[in-house]
């Protein structure tokens, strides 16, 4: 079955952003696991410029902006996500203080030595997190922090079925150490690590989409892609249930050396 699963990369931008759009969260996280990522960050003051990369709605920019000091920019390449993600701000009477702006981690355009946090949920891959980590680092002053959520394998083996399943949707998934190691080499101190709670995949981000996914069928009825999306999203739960030992999202803080 998993050779018929499409990797996500391969569905219409359209179809995947109606999807996410009605969700608080486009990926797995909680607000005490963006909390706890923060705990690791030092520093921060009033003036302080954070960046949140591939913001989504905004669901954690939100518990980062009641828990963090400093103007927020969040970034999405999706301009209905970012129209969500004001939307959001504006309700929470956020707005002087967090923005959310159209467009690439893999094309910013800050000053070098500007920024004092990059946050990036469940992202990073989308560049890839190499490529990421090394590019962003320019822009973030000495001593300033980059705090990245990435899928990772908790073990050095794995059975052929889900190692098949993550290799092909995004070959850059390692183990945790590898990562660190990454990090180490692009520059940074590895701050810390560590592994978010099942629940973060399963009643936060599995659960909400088999609530809309009855509805987006009905939307989208009889348009192959959006079944294959849907298909695709069961299939990927379903492997989350059955290998959740050997993988799941790690949170990653570090330094600029
Ligand atoms: N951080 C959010 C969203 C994670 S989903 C959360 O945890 O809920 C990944 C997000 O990355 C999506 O919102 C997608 O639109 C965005 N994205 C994909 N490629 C991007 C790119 N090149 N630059 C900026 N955002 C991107």
């Amino acid at each position: 079955m998993s050779s018929e699963v499409k990797n996500i990369h391969e569905f219409d931008f359209e179809v995947i952003c109606d999807y996410y759009a009605a969700m608080e969260r486009q990926g797995p996280g909680s607000n005490d696991v963006t909390i706890k990522a923060l705990s690791f960050v030092e520093g921060l003051t009033n003036a302080s410029k954070i960046v949140d990369l591939g913001c989504g709605t905004g669901g954690q920019t939100i518990t980062l902006a009641n828990h963090a000091k400093g103007d927020i920019l969040g970034i999405d390449i999706f301009p209905k996500f970012i129209e969500i993600f004001n939307q959001n701000v504006a309700l929470r009477n956020l707005s002087h203080r967090v923005k959310g702006n159209v467009g690439s981690m893999g094309e910013l355009t800050f000053l070098e030595n500007e920024i004092d946090l990059f946050w990036s949920e469940g992202a990073i891959y989308n560049i890839g997190f190499e490529n990421g980590i090394n590019s962003w680092r320019k822009y973030l002053k000495k001593g300033a922090h980059i705090a990245v959520s990435e899928v990772s394998w908790f073990t050095e083996n794995r059975p052929d079925e889900i190692n098949t399943f993550w290799t092909d949707a995004y070959p850059e998934i390692d183990t945790i150490p590898n990562k660190m190691a990454q990090i180490q080499k692009a520059g940074y101190i590895p701050v810390a690590s560590f592994i978010l709670p099942e629940i973060c995949w399963t009643e936060n981000f599995y659960l909400p989409q088999v609530k809309i996914q009855d509805d987006f069928l009905n939307k989208y009825k009889g348009n192959k892609m959006a079944i294959d999306l849907v298909e695709n999203q069961r299939h990927e739960a379903a492997l989350y249930h059955k290998y959740k030992d050997y993988y799941g999202y790690v949170f990653y803080i570090a330094k600029k050396i």
